[in-house]
């Protein structure tokens, strides 16, 4: 008789999307968890991988349990490794519900473990790192719910000044006058669990470089359990494909029975082609992985022309 297997451990998903890596896992009502590491940030922490820990910013976009359910985790085993105390930014409306399940430890553990909750309203933002801005977007669910995008701020110089010579806009700068205006580039756009709405075609949505954007259901007949959950279908995506001029869209949050297979052709008769080509699916780790080795001999043969 065979010896009975091993079971097998949860893969993550993995994409390279130059210079991010947007990686984690994200099944519909088990758990959700993006991170970009090098925007210091994790969306949701429906669990905590060992990954998350290395990102101060945890933004989580609302209080379903397989959004948040790995917070506390993620707040312990920051202060365990000693890697600093963990952050999360929320909607201003259930700070005060983190707040108390953090007291709710206090009294399991009898001790406190140290942590930052960020309730932010709609709208507000705070610097992540230098320049780089989290801005909270109030996206509609069955419960108070925040889409996130990280922005990037540069200041350029007005067009007006553009031919002047240094030594004069030093002079100009010095005598008060405002040279420079702020850009905004989106880089990072997450939806978080929400239904269609105005707030998913707002300039952070559709400027930014990599969206990730949550996609529960595929089937048609689904379309009615869409709308209950307040969850966006895959039509939806169709529909706002052309707003979003993203080099990458990331679909998360697909159900466990869903067939990437299955998925990327459902797509690919409703969006055509050129806009598919732009699509990912987070879990697609086999699409994913000949992506990836793609990327790797494509840098490695031009290494090797050099
Ligand atoms: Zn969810
Ligand atoms: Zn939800």
């Amino acid at each position: 008789m065979l010896p009975k297997e091993p079971p097998k451990v949860g893969q993550m998903g993995f994409l390279y999307i130059p210079p991010y890596r947007v990686q984690g896992i994200s099944i519909a009502g088990e758990q959700t968890c993006v991170q970009v590491p090098e925007l210091d940030v994790v969306f949701d922490i429906g669990l905590c991988p060992r990954i998350a820990l290395a990102s101060p910013y945890v933004a989580i976009s609302h209080g379903h349990m397989d959004h948040i359910a790995g917070l506390p985790y993620y707040f312990s085993q920051r202060m365990f490794q000693k890697i600093g105390v963990g952050k999360c930014v929320c909607h201003a409306a259930i700070a005060r519900a983190i707040e108390n399940m953090m007291a709710g430890w206090v009294a399991l553990e009898q001790q406190r473990t140290p942590h930052e909750v960020i309730g932010l309203e709609p709208d507000e933002q705070i610097e992540i790192k230098n320049n780089i801005f989290l801005r909270a977007i109030e996206v509609r669910h069955t419960v108070p719910a925040m889409g996130y995008a990280v922005i990037e701020k540069r200041s350029k110089l007005k067009p007006e000044f553009a031919d002047l010579p240094q030594e004069k806009l030093r002079e100009l700068k010095a005598s008060g006058v405002e040279i420079t205006r702020t850009m905004e580039i989106p880089l990072v756009a997450y939806t978080g669990d929400c239904e269609l709405g105005p707030y998913l075609f707002r300039d952070e949505f559709a400027n930014a470089k990599i969206v990730i954007s949550e996609c529960t259901f595929l089937e048609d007949e689904h379309r009615s359990r869409a709308s209950i959950g307040k969850h966006l279908h895959i039509d939806d995506i169709g529909r706002l494909l052309p707003v979003w001029q993203a080099e990458a869209v990331i679909l998360i949050h697909l159900s466990r029975r869903t067939n990437m297979g299955t998925s990327r052709e459902h797509l690919l008769k409703l969006v055509g082609e050129e806009a598919a080509s732009r699509v990912h699916f987070l879990m697609d780790y086999r699409t994913n992985r000949q992506r990836y080795e793609r990327q790797l001999a494509e840098a490695t043969c031009a290494a090797k022309s050099r």
